[in-house]
């Protein structure tokens, strides 16, 4: 194959090669580093419901201070984390930190008994022999109830590898975990595998939320989506809600959890529980 090259094509090949090696060694080690440097850090997003206006929920979001970049988003850097398989060692550090921070919020006065901590799962993480042993683990060593904790997977994952992702989600479940379906309608929506798989939560993708009431096409898929949810027995939560006539007409289809810059941009944990402190009375602590 190398002498159908020409010479020099050849050498620029190699000299990409090389490159594109030497950009995951760096990034690799840039990782590493970040990990014991304490660059990556979790903001929370809460979730509402609309019928209380009590936060019954918190989706955490991956951030990295990188020294030389400066904050780069998700994603940006995790497909490059998942290309260079560095992605499931950050993902550790992910479960970790949140359900450190759900056990620390379990013991706040204000929060919901509804309450769960959404964390974002990838791909090559969940394909990892031991994934289901790590976060038993972790919640074990939490000391928290394995219900507070909602694992968000993707339509992806799920053609990838059926039967081990089926294998592992009914492992946790029967653990006391919950699980989410993320973007949905995004990706391959299989409606076959949608019924397998031992879900709690549909999250209708922001994509869809962004341009109701106006445009009829997404008002029709996201009314679809919420009637195929209630058939199914899913709970449904809107990603993306900005403004009040989305949350209406997303309330007025059925949906009443929602989560979006209308009610709180992703924030830092002490700013998250001020959110918990101001929420409306539940009705336990009315009485
Ligand atoms: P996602 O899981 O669908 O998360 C929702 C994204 O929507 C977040 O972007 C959030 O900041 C953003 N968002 C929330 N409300 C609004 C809104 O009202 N308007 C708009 N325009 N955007 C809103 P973010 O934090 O940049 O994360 C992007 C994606 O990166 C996530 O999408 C998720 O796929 C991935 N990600 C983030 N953290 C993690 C993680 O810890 N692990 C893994 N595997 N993936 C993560
Ligand atoms: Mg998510
Ligand atoms: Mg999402
Ligand atoms: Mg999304």
């Amino acid at each position: 194959k190398a002498k159908e090259l020409g010479k020099n094509q050849f050498i620029l090949f190699e000299q990409e090669m090389a490159d594109a090696n030497q950009r995951v060694l760096e990034l690799k080690e840039d990782c590493l580093v970040a990990i014991t440097e304490h660059q990556f850090f979790l903001l929370y997003q809460p979730q509402v419901d609309s019928n209380d206006g009590r936060i019954v929920g918190a989706e955490a979001l991956l951030r990295w201070a990188h020294p030389r970049r400066g904050l780069v988003s998700p994603v940006e850097f995790i497909p490059l984390l998942e290309a260079a398989d560095l992605m499931h060692i950050v993902g550790q550090f992910v479960l970790r930190e949140a359900i450190a921070q759900a056990a620390h919020w379990r013991d706040a006065a204000s929060i919901d008994d509804r309450f769960k901590l959404s964390i974002n799962v990838s791909p090559q993480q969940f394909r990892h022999e031991n994934f289901t042993q790590l976060v038993r683990g972790i919640v074990t060593e939490q000391g928290i109830d394995a219900n507070m904790i909602d694992l968000e997977i993707t339509e992806g994952m799920i053609i990838d590898d059926i039967d081990h992702t089926v294998a592992s989600m009914n492992a946790l479940r029967t653990f006391g975990l919950h699980f989410s379906i993320d973007d949905f309608g995004t990706g391959y929506s299989n409606l076959n595998y949608l019924k397998q798989l031992p879900l709690d939560t549909l999250k209708v993708d922001q994509s869809f939320v962004r341009n109701i009431p106006h445009d009829p096409n997404d008002t029709a898929i996201v009314r679809t989506i919420l009637a195929m949810a209630a058939q199914l027995n899913l709970n449904t939560v809107a990603e993306g809600v900005e403004t009040q006539a989305q949350l209406a007409l997303l309330r007025d289809m059925g949906c009443h959890v929602f989560q979006g810059y209308l009610y709180s941009p992703p924030v830092m944990p002490a700013e998250f529980e001020q959110l918990l402190n101001n929420q409306p009375k539940g009705p336990t602590e009315s009485l």
